[in-house]
């Protein structure tokens, strides 16, 4: 069996990757709050993870991983979101109205994530649905020392648990000289977090032993996960910018809840995203999301080789030119596996990703296999990347072209390949010229389909009429 080697921001280290149960590999992530569409940059961890995820399937065995990634549904921004359309004039009740969001958020990140060619997670569990679970383990926390109910509030005792900051390598006392934390009369020591707040009438709220009220955000992984996983499981991930303090805090919140347990054994960070070199911000006019790239027409499957070009610890820079290589090289690749019957990975491209998801050297193994015309190791190796597989819910490869036009455009390179080798040139001339009208443009390539020539479908291709010229 492959080694899995994966860098661990607890240790700082790389290390071999064993896990507490081989037949049952534990992975949790941390999801998106549900107020708005996915950003570009929330698309990274979506595709770094779901990338560990088709390796420790294919090491471990599909049936042998189980991968939960959250929705959070409680938020203020959500709750904004509903008093806005309130405002407005929509007569609903505000739980109507937030509902209403962060049911359509979920079916755009749903359709939004499908196109990048992510697998859905085993489980996606919703805050809202894990409340009680929430306030157990807060009952928990209280009973044990760790946190106190004052004026409808509870809180984490941050001085109870003396490895808080171990992970993002930071003193409590350091935190709070360099404080942006929150002095609250309720709060005992500043550096104190909240496990559950009190809700207005407006506000989503849920009886509880302090009142009416909804449970803080990081509360509701340590719940969720604990639920699902058990109270020690594998790989716990996110983005860099959640290491401190929402992952100190799960981190906290777990470990005194179950003293005996050793929670999440390895944990991962993929590093931020960023355009054309600067932060995204809509002040910058560089803000957007998933969606309005794919609207523009640059397919899903571009947006994850991208991402997949950098290494998840090094922070990525999103640029045109990068997407445009991209698609370049995805529709040769795509053109060239045409009709191949996948084989199993090539042990190289395994290796690179068993290597702290080494994507980017896992990507120079697929352009080496180009090179050598290993078609069927390609495709496979390719489609452990998540890349080259068809997506039913995405619309042929998200490239916006049914299978039927990508057979069609394939066929027309394959029979221009054959009138050229049999030097019928002006016909082959003939069919080039009448390709080029129905949208298909064709090169000759040095090494393309074992004979000579690739199919390069351009916009405006007209299914109908390059049907005609196989006629
Ligand atoms: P949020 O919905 O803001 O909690 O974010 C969902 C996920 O996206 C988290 O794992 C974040 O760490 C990640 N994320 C947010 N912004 C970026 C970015 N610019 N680059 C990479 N990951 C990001
Ligand atoms: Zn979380």
């Amino acid at each position: 069996m492959v080694t899995i080697r994966l860098h661990n921001s607890k240790t700082r280290k790389k290390e071999d990757f064993a896990p507490l149960d081989p037949k049952n590999v534990r992975m949790y992530v941390c999801g998106p709050t549900v107020y708005d569409r996915a950003h570009l940059g929330n698309g990274r961890p979506v595709v770094v993870f779901d990338t560990l995820y088709r390796l420790l399937r294919h090491v471990y065995g599909a049936d042998h991983v189980t991968y939960v990634r959250n929705f959070t549904d409680v938020d203020d921004k959500i709750n904004a979101t509903a008093a806005a359309r309130k405002a407005a004039g929509d007569p609903r009740s505000m739980e109507a109205l937030i509902a209403e969001r962060t049911e359509e958020t979920i079916g755009w990140y749903h359709a939004d994530m499908d196109a990048l060619g992510a697998l859905r997670p085993n489980f996606e569990p919703r805050a809202t649905e894990y409340i009680g679970p929430m306030v157990a383990m807060i009952e928990g926390l209280i009973a044990g020392g760790h946190a106190y109910a004052k004026d409808g509030h509870v809180l984490f005792r941050v001085r109870s648990y003396k490895d808080y900051g171990a992970l993002s390598g930071r003193s409590v006392d350091d935190m709070i000289a360099g404080a942006r934390v929150e002095v609250a009369p309720f709060k005992e020591d500043p550096m104190d977090f909240v496990l559950w707040k009190p809700s207005s009438e407006e506000e989503p709220g849920w009886t509880s032993p302090w009142g009416r009220g909804r449970p803080g955000w990081h509360i509701e992984c340590s719940a969720m996960s604990y639920e699902l996983l058990g109270p020690s499981f594998d790989i716990h991930g996110g983005g860099l910018d959640l290491q401190f303090p929402h992952h100190e805090n799960e981190i906290a919140q777990s470990c005194c809840a179950h003293p005996d347990a050793s929670f999440a054994q390895v944990w991962m960070h993929n590093e931020m995203l960023q355009v054309e070199g600067k932060k995204m911000s809509k002040s910058l006019g560089n803000f957007f999301t998933v969606r309005d790239l794919l609207d523009q027409g640059v397919p899903g499957e571009v947006i994850r080789f991208v991402y997949l070009s950098t290494h998840y610890r090094s922070p990525m820079d999103w640029t045109a030119e990068k997407a445009a290589q991209a698609k370049e090289t995805l529709w040769d690749f795509i053109s060239v596996t045409r009709g191949v019957e996948a084989v199993e990975p090539d042990t190289k491209v395994v290796e690179a990703l068993a290597d702290d998801l080494n994507t980017a050297g896992a990507i120079a193994r697929l352009h080496e296999l180009r090179k050598a015309e290993k078609w069927a190791e390609l495709l496979a190796s390719a489609r452990l990347m998540g890349l080259l597989d068809f997506n039913p819910t995405a619309g042929a490869l998200g490239w916006g072209l049914s299978d039927e036009a990508l057979k069609t455009a394939t066929d027309i390179a394959r029979r221009w390949a054959a009138l050229r080798s049999d030097r019928r040139f002006s016909e082959a001339d003939e069919l080039k010229a009448n390709a080029l009208a129905a949208g298909v443009e064709l090169r000759v390539t040095k090494q393309a389909i074992g004979q000579g020539a690739a199919g390069h479908v351009m916009s405006n291709f007209n299914l109908a009429r390059a049907t005609e010229l196989l006629k």
